[in-house]
This record gives C-alpha cells, structure tokens and sequence, in this order.
C-alpha cells in the first residue's frame, strides 16, 4: 500500500484517498466514511458518529493505522 500510495503521489500528486480512490484523503474521509477500509475500520473501531470519538480511543485508533499499514 505505501508503494502504491508513493507511486500514484509521483505520477499524479493527488491526495485521493488510497483505499477507494473516490474522495481526498482526510482523516475524517478515513475514520468515517470510506468504504475501502470499512471492514477494517469496523473491526478496529466499530461503528463512529465523529472525529472526536474515533480520537477519544487512541489505542484502537493506532491498531487501526496500523493495520491500514499507513504508519512508518
Ligand atoms: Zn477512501
């Protein structure tokens, strides 16, 4: 994923979200709304109404980064 997200950086510079490739990629896009890491969002951190929820669980939030393999 981190190579694909580097190589589409370098040839379109876009900051289209990775997993669905259908809205930028923001964190709120990320936690919340993007289908293409639903199954592991839901996994990781259940089902969240808000940004400030999802950062009330910063351990399941990293496992969920983590799993997404987006930290270095
Ligand atoms: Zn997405």
């Amino acid at each position: 994923m981190k190579l694909w997200k580097r190589i589409l950086g370098g040839i379109t510079d876009s900051p289209l979200c990775i997993a669905c490739i259908q809205a930028d990629e923001t964190p709120k896009h990320v936690l919340l709304r993007c289908r293409g890491v639903a199954e592991q969002r839901t996994a990781y951190l259940g089902s969240l109404a808000s940004l400030p929820e999802a950062l009330g669980d910063l351990g399941s939030l990293l496992r969920f980064w983590s799993e997404l393999s987006w930290l270095e």
